[in-house]
């Protein structure tokens, strides 16, 4: 068996869909020493990184809580949070994600409603808006959402699923996920109507794993304050207020706040709607060179509508070769890491991820080292990948 070396010299470029690229000032923040837990900079710390996030999510009411854990764990928040044992949500089928949050919720006493499946397509909000005429008796207490599915790379239109729930004006909250589209993708969470806004810090917010949020407006706290779940952790009522200990129910994770307060300032300076084009514009070249490496019949595009390509990731389905071989040649030739195939597509397809601190050079390199890996296995492909996707860089 060949040994895969233990040092590959020269930048690794990472383009999972998170964790992602973490930026050097964020490092740095990460690494200064704890402070003691009355420091006088911990509060202001601490509410920086609560209004910055309430900012990057465009909300001025929610309430933030933010928790020393991955995405799953505020999965799990927002279920104790809002719905009992024996109580129902309606979680919008998109593939893996809504999979996982789904089986996750069941296992915690509380009844799912599904949405149909449609590999490829985003959420039609005619499904939301049947299943919610069908519950008569208004006992679905939340409709859960993500925003964009990191398995397949589509993202589904918020505002068009709030007409839906309005249409047939039913009670239920609505709860997005945003971990893979937040400081990527748009996302307005108090223009668009949505109660309850979740995220992760590894994704977009460029900060290495380890904590998660989520904001919830008035009629969530409400829904919270009379919701009898037995919880503790992960309660809002408990993170309410001062002291900062209280909030976290615990040590603040100080290192991680500090990161990303340096994270937040970073896609200030830049600007949200800076960042959301930069993340359009890199989103569109990838596409162009996945389009012509489409051409030689053995490789496609897994999202069916254009305008549902998810501006973090792509998910690209390939014949005749295993996807994991994709990546190690990718990694071992190219020293360029991409993420496998989730759920339904694992062993089908592999992924690129393109989002949080990236340039323009990075996203051509990983396009050069991905069009090296196909050549060198021998994937058919259309001439002129790297050209597409810098004109359709140029032509922005
Ligand atoms: C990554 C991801 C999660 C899970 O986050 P973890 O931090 O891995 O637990 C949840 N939802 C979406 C859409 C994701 O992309």
């Amino acid at each position: 068996m060949r040994q895969p070396p233990s040092h590959y010299p020269g930048l690794r470029f990472l383009h999972s869909p998170g964790p992602t690229h973490v930026p050097k000032a964020v490092m740095d923040a990460m690494s200064e020493q704890p402070m003691d837990m009355a420091d006088e900079r911990l509060d202001p710390l601490i509410a920086d990184c609560e209004n910055g996030l309430r900012a990057i999510m465009r909300t001025n009411e929610a309430e933030v809580f933010i928790y020393s854990s991955n995405g799953h764990g505020v999965w799990e928040a927002v279920t104790v949070n809002l719905a009992a044992p024996g109580q129902k949500v309606l979680v919008a089928s998109t593939g893996h994600f809504s999979d996982s949050w789904a089986l996750m919720t069941e296992a915690m006493g509380v009844e799912v409603v599904r949405t149909p499946y449609r590999e490829g397509y985003p959420i039609d909000p005619a499904d939301i808006e049947q299943a919610l005429k069908a519950d008569a008796k208004n006992e679905i207490v939340a409709v859960y959402v993500v925003q964009t599915d990191t398995a397949s790379s589509i993202t589904s239109d918020v505002p068009a699923i709030r007409a839906a729930m309005d249409r047939v004006d039913h009670p239920a909250l609505l709860v997005v996920d945003v971990v893979a589209s937040l400081a990527a993708a748009p996302y307005e969470m108090d223009a668009w109507g949505v109660d309850v806004t979740l995220g992760a810090a590894q994704k977009g917010l460029m900060c290495p794993p380890g904590m998660a949020f989520c904001a919830a407006n008035a009629r969530a706290i409400e829904v919270a304050q009379a919701n009898p779940a037995h919880r503790f952790y992960w309660d809002w009522k408990r993170r309410r207020g001062a002291p900062s200990y209280k909030k976290f129910c615990g040590t603040p994770p100080q290192s991680f706040l500090q990161g990303l307060r340096v994270a937040i300032d970073l896609l200030h300076r830049e600007g949200l709607d800076n960042v959301i084009t930069r993340h359009r514009r890199f989103a569109e070249a990838v596409h162009a060179a996945v389009e012509i490496w489409a051409q030689g019949g053995q490789i496609r595009f897994v999202c069916q509508v254009p305008s549902a390509r998810s501006v973090s990731v792509t998910t690209i389905e390939i014949d005749g070769v295993n996807p994991d071989t994709i990546r190690q040649v990718a990694r071992e030739q190219f020293n360029v890491s991409l993420a496998g195939g989730l759920g339904p597509f694992f062993g089908r397809a592999f992924r690129i991820g393109h989002l949080g601190d990236l340039s323009a050079p990075m996203v051509l390199g990983c396009l050069s080292a991905v069009e090296g890996t196909l050549r060198m296995l021998n994937v058919p492909i259309g001439s002129g990948a790297i050209d597409a996707a810098l004109d359709s860089l140029n032509a922005q």
